[in-house]
């Protein structure tokens, strides 16, 4: 089924509020499986949005409007949903009762609530009433042929908590079936290279559908399926997922939505039977608080260094004064002499060190902002690689973190295990 959302009010159109109720409500049609082509924002103007309802009417199953039902001059939804489809705005008594009871529990004189407070009693002749639990403008669900017409308020807190108890298992009853979907998440390997790997999947792509999602350092493959059950979901999404993993293999960390680039690298630490330690110098611990979030990091962490100085480097993982004075604090050589200085200094079988210029100044003609050497350790056996970061010293050092994380994975994997 087809739905189309219309939001209402001039606040919108000039800019003076955003649009979040169209965000929320567009990701609540993708999680209903709906298929949405349009989104239209119109003014409170009766006869612009008499247009807009019109054409949605023409071309979409479902109809969402936000916004204009409450008392005001200016609020014209249910005036202009009547005049389309022909109706007659009439007094809905159970909506008149909320808005005494209303102002009732507050208090308030009869003689003190202004008139136009009634015109939230109107309702388009033979619309559906839908309780509003935050505030005085009920919701609507007018019928016209097989098309669903919603008018939702357009205070978000109202909306939402209206949608959700109400509109989402109406519109769920409409267009049964479930929405399935897993993540597949990579790492170690750009997003352009990804997208040209999976160029025809995505083409081709009918149900499951396949979306990539660049996150920092990492990519992720979302693979979704509109299915009868879960059981259907699954089936349909379990071929894209073979594929995925006979294309991409190794760099895939996990298939599983919730779990993190640094619960897999702790598992890994722990099915091995390795200890870890870090050297830490542009990250500053960023890299070993990463690996603290995850619960029951204890077992396999014996130590972080953090070594932002020269000197730190020397006395704390016996990095030579001489070579940092020779190659640059920021150095192959220093990497690899950190990463073998906190395995040995820490007793842990992996490490790992990083040592950057994370800007924005302290950049040279060699060694640009963005260098980074990260150093891995496992057994003894030390790789150090360089990578070039684009952006501000957050996004280096965050870079850093997940690159660091990658690399350690990989050394790990390639390693034979520990009995
Ligand atoms: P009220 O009874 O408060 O007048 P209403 O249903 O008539 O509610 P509007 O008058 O259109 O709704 O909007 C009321 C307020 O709700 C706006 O001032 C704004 O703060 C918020 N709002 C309306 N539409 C949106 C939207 N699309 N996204 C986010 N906020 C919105
Ligand atoms: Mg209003």
């Amino acid at each position: 089924m087809v739905a189309e959302l219309i939001s209402v009010g001039t606040e919108i159109l000039l800019g003076n509020i955003v649009n979040t109720n169209a965000a929320y409500l567009a990701e609540q049609c993708a999680a209903l499986g709906l298929s949405l082509y349009y989104q239209t924002v119109v003014g409170d103007n009766e006869e612009r949005l008499c247009g807009a309802v019109k054409e949605a009417l023409g071309r979409s199953d479902i109809v969402i409007l936000t916004g204009g039902l409450g008392p005001t001059k200016d609020d014209l939804t249910k005036e202009a949903v009547a005049k389309v489809t022909g109706r007659k705005l009439v007094e809905d008594k159970k909506a008149r009762k909320v808005i005494e009871d209303f102002f009732r529990a507050r208090q308030t004189d009869p003689k003190d609530i202004t008139k136009n407070n009634w015109k939230q009693a109107l309702i388009p002749e033979g619309a559906l009433v839908v309780e509003n639990k935050n505030g005085t403008a009920p919701g609507l669900i007018v019928r016209e042929d097989n098309k669903h017409i919603i008018l939702l308020p357009g205070p978000p807190g109202e909306m939402k908590a209206m949608f959700a108890e109400y509109i989402f298992p109406y519109l769920q009853k409409q267009n049964p079936g479930i929405i399935y979907s897993r993540m597949v998440k990579l790492c170690g390997i750009g997003e352009s290279r990804v997208e040209t790997m999976i160029r025809d999947l995505i083409d081709g792509q009918t149900n499951p559908t396949i979306a990539p999602y660049a996150k920092l350092g990492e990519v992720h493959l979302r693979i979704t399926a509109k299915a009868e059950d879960e059981g259907q979901g699954k089936k349909l999404v379990k071929p894209m997922i073979r594929e995925l993993k006979k294309r991409f293999g190794f760099y895939i960390y996990s298939t599983n939505e919730r779990e993190t680039l640094e619960e897999v690298v702790v598992t890994l630490l722990k099915e091995m039977n390795y200890t870890f330690a870090a050297a830490e110098s542009c990250t500053g611990g960023l890299l070993t608080a990463r690996l603290v979030n995850v619960a029951g990091v204890s077992d396999v962490l014996k130590q972080g260094y953090v070594t932002y100085s020269n000197k730190a480097k020397h006395k704390l993982l016996g990095v030579p004064k001489a070579m940092i004075k020779k190659h640059g604090a920021v150095s192959e050589k220093v990497a690899y002499e950190m990463a073998k200085g906190a395995a040995l200094n820490a007793g842990a079988d992996v490490s790992v060190a990083v040592t950057g210029v994370a800007g924005p100044d302290g950049g040279t003609p060699e060694k640009p902002v963005g260098t980074v050497f990260i150093g891995c350790s496992v057994k003894g056996q030390v790789t150090v690689r360089e990578y070039h970061f684009d952006g501000s010293r957050q996004k280096v050092r965050e870079n850093t973190v997940v690159c660091a994380l990658t690399q350690l994975r990989e050394c790990m994997l390639t390693r034979p295990k520990v009995k």
